[in-house]
């Protein structure tokens, strides 16, 4: 054992000692809440029966978080929801299907940090069972047939990379075709490091692709939820017909800290969350996780009226 896990469990027990709990019905949270993660999670875990709100503190009955679409039912704070429950939500009766499952990623700068990028894809596709950090769909939301596509923040932090871009890319295209409206429900972090530029050319991709879809007359709403940020924010995130979100999520380019770093100031209260972008107009709507799937449907019922 290392250095950190020791202090790590030493803090641990300290805190069960003071708060008198017993460990095995707790999860521990994370210290920081507004520190956005690779892993993603933080938010729900599902070892014990009950968890501690992030945002309330208060002590919630995972079962009753599961029922009420993992929003905390005393406060109404959003915990993070994986990409798969994110379609059964949106989907009617959870049913739809896949595209593009098999894509995965070859690895094309033998990518290295302190671990191969190899070995850190094989490492997700088992933790997650997904190829990639996406999962795109059809189905139909309210009788109307759509397609979604919806980011897992779990796969290397929800990145971008050339399979994302292809599928998102491919999802955007079949809309066309077929013109059946698009949904994107973004959870990331941004560009895909381990494949440098070849992520970056993917925002022009999908921002291209979008441009036609535009030109096609297909509407696009871009869901946001916590965290969106970095090329993800910088492409298709932010080019929706609406650009929706759901509340408290972080969204931005750079995060809040880089940005405090930056420019050597203070950074107002709610910097870069859902509510403050809605005021200063960089979103069209800040809509709750139960009105989603009614607010989707209402705005296409708008769109091709
Ligand atoms: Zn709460």
């Amino acid at each position: 054992m290392n250095m950190p896990q020791l202090i790590w469990e030493s803090n641990r027990k300290e805190q069960c000692v003071k708060l008198n709990m017993n460990m095995a019905w707790f999860t521990r949270d994370r210290p920081g809440k507004d520190e956005p993660e690779d892993s993603g999670e933080r938010h729900v875990r599902t070892e014990g029966l009950w968890l501690k709100c992030d945002s309330c503190g208060q002590i919630v009955w995972k079962k009753a978080l599961d029922e009420n679409l993992q929003v905390c039912p005393k406060c109404g704070f959003h915990f993070r929801l994986d990409a798969r429950s994110r379609l059964d939500l949106l989907f009617d009766e959870g049913k739809f299907e896949e595209f593009d499952v098999n894509l995965a990623s070859n690895d094309p700068l033998e990518f290295v940090d302190s671990k191969t990028y190899k070995e850190r894809l094989a490492l997700m596709k088992e933790s997650t069972s997904m190829n990639d950090a996406v999962i795109s769909a059809a189905g139909s939301l309210e009788g109307r047939r759509v397609h979604i596509c919806a980011l897992e923040l779990k796969f290397i932090g929800g990145s971008m990379g050339s399979v994302v871009g292809e599928k998102i890319t491919r999802a955007i295209e079949r809309s066309a075709h077929d013109r059946v409206p698009l949904v994107i429900v973004s959870a990331s972090g941004g560009a895909r490091m381990q494949e440098g530029a070849i992520s970056l050319m993917q925002l022009a991709k999908i921002s291209a692709a979008l441009m036609r879809l535009d030109e096609a007359k297909i509407p696009f709403i871009s869901v946001m939820t916590d965290p969106t940020t970095g090329g993800v924010t910088a492409s298709f995130a932010m080019l929706g017909d609406l650009n929706i979100a759901e509340p408290g999520a972080l969204i931005g380019f750079a995060g809040p800290r880089v940005i405090e770093q930056t420019i050597r100031q203070k950074l107002p209260e709610g910097f870069q969350r859902s509510e403050f972008l809605l005021q200063h107009g960089f979103l069209d709507a800040v809509v709750q996780r139960a009105d989603l799937k009614r607010y989707l449907a209402e705005s296409f019922d708008f769109f091709l009226a």
